[in-house]
C-alpha cells in the first residue's frame, strides 16, 4: 500500500504546480487525475460528439481506453494505445472534460485506475473527489483554492505569457461556470473532505503552500 496525498480544489487553484513540487520534494510519483478526463473528452471530439449530447457520452465511454505511463517522470496519457499528451490542454478538450466528467459512467470507468496506481504506489493525485470519493483513506488531505479573481488573473498572465490573446472577465466567468459545475454535480461533486485541510493561496507563494502540505505529511 503506497503513502496517498489527495490535493483536490477547484480549476486554477494551482494543485499541478504545487502538487508536482509536493511529490518532487517527497519522491512520490504526481498522478493528474484531470488529465483522465481531458484524454476520455479528446475521445468525445475526435469521434464528433458536442457537449449538447450528454446521452452519447455515456454509451460511447466504455471504448475509450485511458492509460497512464510516464517518460522520464512525465506523465503520459494514452487513448487506445495512442499518446495523446499533447491535445489535453486545449481549450475545447478542457470544456468537453467539465461536461462529461460529470456523466457517472465517465467517473465509474476510471475510478479503478485511479485506485491501482494508489495502491501500488506512493502519490500525490490531484483532482476534484480524490479525497472524498477515489482515495477515502489517504494519509494526507488538502483542500487547496483560491479566490476567483485570484485564479482568473494567475490565468490571464499564464495565457498572456504565451501570447494567447484573452480577456480577464472571460477568463473569470469560465472559472466561475467550472466551478458550478463540479461543485454541483450528482455525482461525486468538488467538495472539502471532513478530514482535509483547507488551503487558500491567494495571499500565498508556491514554495509556502509547499511547506504548508509537507508540515501535514509523515
Ligand atoms: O484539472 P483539470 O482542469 O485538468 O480537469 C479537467 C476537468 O476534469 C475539470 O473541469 C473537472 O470537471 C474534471 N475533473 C473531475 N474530477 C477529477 C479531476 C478532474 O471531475 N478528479
Amino acid at each position: 500500500m503506497g503513502y496517498n496525498i489527495a490535493i483536490d480544489g477547484p480549476a486554477g487553484a494551482g494543485k499541478s504546480t504545487i502538487a508536482k513540487k509536493v511529490a518532487k520534494e517527497l519522491g512520490y510519483i504526481y498522478v493528474d487525475t484531470g488529465a483522465l478526463y481531458r484524454g476520455m473528452a479528446v475521445y468525445f471530439l475526435e469521434n464528433g460528439v458536442s457537449t449538447e449530447q450528454i446521452d452519447k457520452i455515456g454509451l460511447m465511454c466504455k471504448d475509450a481506453v485511458v492509460t497512464l505511463g510516464y517518460e522520464e517522470g512525465v506523465q503520459q496519457v494514452y487513448l487506445n494505445g495512442e499518446n495523446i499528451s499533447g491535445k489535453l490542454r486545449e481549450e475545447e478538450v478542457g470544456k468537453m472534460a467539465s461536461v462529461s466528467s460529470a456523466i457517472k459512467e465517465v467517473r465509474m470507468q476510471l475510478l479503478e485506475l485511479q485506485r491501482d496506481l494508489a495502491l501500488k504506489e506512493n502519490v500525490v493525485m490531484d483532482g476534484r473527489d480524490i479525497g472524498t470519493n477515489v482515495l477515502p483513506n489517504a494519509e494526507t488531505k488538502i483542500y487547496l483554492t483560491a479566490s476567483v479573481e485570484t485564479r482568473a488573473k494567475r490565468r490571464f498572465l499564464e495565457l498572456q505569457e504565451k501570447g494567447i490573446p484573452c480577456v480577464l472577465e472571460k477568463i473569470a466567468k469560465d472559472i466561475e461556470d467550472r466551478d458550478y459545475r463540479d461543485m454541483n454535480r450528482e455525482v461525486a461533486p468538488l467538495k472539502q473532505a471532513k478530514d482535509a485541510v483547507y488551503i487558500d493561496s491567494s495571499e500565498m507563494s508556491i514554495d509556502e503552500v509547499v511547506a504548508e502540505i509537507l508540515k501535514h505529511c509523515k
